[in-house]
C-alpha cells in the first residue's frame, strides 16, 4: 500500500502573495485501494488542491506538507511527481499542437520508466488498442493531435485513456464528469472502476452524485473556504444532494 498524505496544507497564488490563502489547512490521507470523492461549492479550493498536489508552479505552499509514504514531494517538480506515481486529469485539458495523442501517451509512460526499460512499440500499441476499445474511442483519436478539436466529452475520455495507459498510483481527477452525456459518463466511470485495485487510489473532484452512482467512493469529503469541513462515506454525497452545502461550516469536521 502507498499513502498520499496532505498535512495542514496552506496555499496561495504565487503571483499574488498579498492575497488571502486559498487553502487554509487541508488535511487528507488517500491510500492506494481507496476512492475518495471531493465535493463542495465552486471557488472553494478543490482544483487548487489537485493542482498543488501535482506541483503546478502557480501555487505556493506557505505551510504544511504533501508526502508519499512519508517522503515529502512538496518541493519536487511536476515530472518528478509524475514519476512518484501521481497523475492529474484536468478540468480543462490542454491542447498540444504537433504531438499526437499516441505519441504523448507513450512519452508519458516512458518518462516514468528507467531508460533501459522503455515500453516496446508493439506492447504499447496493443495496450492502447485495448484501452481505446474499452472506452469506445474511435481509432483515429490515437493519431490526432492531443486534444485538438476534441469535444468536451472526448477530452474527458482521453484523460481516462491516459490514466489507464500510464497506470499511476494516484489519479487526481478534476470534474471528469462535467459536460458528459449519460453514455459518456458511464464509459468514463467504467474506466475509473477498471483501475480500482490495491495499487491504485484516486481523489475525484465532482459536483454530482450522479458520477458517484457509477463510481462508489469509499470516502466523501466536503471542501469549503479552503478547508475540508466534513468527511463521510458514500452516503454523505447522497445527503448533500438533498441538503446542499449551506448548512455546513468550518469546524464541522472536527465536531
Ligand atoms: P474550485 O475548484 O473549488 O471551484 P478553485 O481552486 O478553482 O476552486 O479556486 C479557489 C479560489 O482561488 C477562487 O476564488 C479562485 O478565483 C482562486 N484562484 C485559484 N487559482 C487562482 C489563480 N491561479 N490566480 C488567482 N486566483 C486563483
Ligand atoms: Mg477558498
Ligand atoms: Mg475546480
Amino acid at each position: 500500500m502507498t499513502t498520499l498524505k496532505i498535512t495542514d496544507l496552506h496555499v496561495k497564488v504565487k503571483e499574488e502573495p498579498e492575497h488571502p490563502e486559498i487553502l487554509k489547512g487541508v488535511n487528507l490521507t488517500v491510500s492506494t485501494g481507496e476512492i475518495h470523492a471531493l465535493m463542495g461549492p465552486n471557488g472553494n479550493g478543490k482544483s487548487t488542491l489537485a493542482e498543488t498536489i501535482m506541483g503546478n508552479p502557480k501555487y505556493l505552499v506557505t505551510q504544511g506538507d504533501i508526502t508519499i509514504d512519508g517522503e515529502s514531494i512538496k518541493d519536487l517538480g511536476v515530472d518528478e511527481r509524475a514519476r512518484a506515481g501521481l497523475f492529474l486529469g484536468m478540468q480543462y485539458p490542454a491542447e498540444i499542437a504537433g504531438v499526437t495523442n499516441a505519441e504523448f501517451i507513450r512519452a508519458a509512460i516512458n518518462a516514468r520508466r528507467p531508460e533501459d526499460d522503455q515500453i516496446s512499440i508493439m506492447k504499447f500499441l496493443k495496450e492502447l488498442d485495448a484501452a481505446m476499445d474499452f472506452l469506445k474511442m474511435p481509432e483515429d483519436m490515437a493519431d490526432r493531435y492531443l486534444n485538438q478539436g476534441f469535444s468536451g466529452g472526448e477530452k474527458k475520455r482521453n484523460e481516462i485513456l491516459q490514466m489507464m495507459m500510464i497506470k499511476p498510483k494516484f489519479g487526481l481527477l478534476d470534474e471528469i464528469d462535467s459536460g458528459l452525456d449519460i453514455d459518456a459518463l458511464r464509459i468514463v466511470a467504467n474506466g475509473v472502476n477498471k483501475m480500482r485495485s490495491p495499487e491504485f487510489g484516486t481523489l475525484m473532484i465532482t459536483h454530482y452524485q450522479r458520477l458517484l452512482d457509477y463510481i462508489v467512493p469509499d470516502f466523501v469529503h466536503v471542501m469549503k473556504d479552503g478547508e475540508i469541513i466534513e468527511t463521510g462515506g458514500a452516503e454523505l454525497a447522497k445527503e448533500l444532494e438533498k441538503t446542499g452545502y449551506e448548512h455546513l461550516k468550518a469546524g464541522d469536521a472536527n465536531a
